[in-house]
C-alpha cells in the first residue's frame, strides 16, 4: 500500500477531535494497536534543520576525503581532478593539502574575512 494512502486511511479512523471513531476513545489513551503505532509515531521527532545541516557537512567530508585521497590517482594525472597552489608547480595531496588549506583559513580568519 502506498504511504500516502495508507496515512489517508489511518487519519480517516479519528474524527475531527483526535477521538478514535471505532473505539469512541480519544487516541491519545485509547488502548487498541492503531493508537499506540500512531502515538509512536507522533512521538519520533522528526529531522530538525540541524540534523540536515549534519548530513551536508558529511556529504562535504566524504567529498573533501575523496579530494585529498592521491590513491584515486592513476599514474596518469592528465583530466583527473587534482589540487594544486595557483603559482607553482605544487600539487598537493593528503596532509600537505590539509595544512595548505588549514593554514589559508588560517590567514583568512585573522584578516576577518571568514567567521568561525
Ligand atoms: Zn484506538
Amino acid at each position: 500500500m502506498q504511504a500516502a494512502s495508507y496515512l489517508a486511511d489511518v487519519l480517516r479512523q479519528y474524527d475531527a477531535n483526535g477521538i478514535h471513531i471505532g473505539s469512541g476513545l480519544p487516541k491519545a489513551t485509547c488502548p487498541c494497536g492503531l493508537c499506540q503505532k500512531v502515538r509512536k509515531f507522533e512521538a519520533t521527532p522528526s529531522a530538525t534543520p540541524a540534523d540536515a545541516a549534519s548530513e551536508a557537512d558529511k556529504r562535504d567530508a566524504t567529498r573533501y576525503r575523496w579530494l585529498r585521497d592521491s590513491d584515486r590517482l592513476p599514474e596518469e594525472i592528465d583530466g583527473e581532478i587534482v589540487v594544486g597552489t595557483a603559482g607553482g608547480e605544487d600539487v598537493l595531496f593528503d596532509s600537505a593539502l590539509d595544512k595548505a588549506i588549514d593554514a589559508a583559513i588560517q590567514r583568512e580568519r585573522q584578516q576577518g574575512e571568514v567567521r568561525a
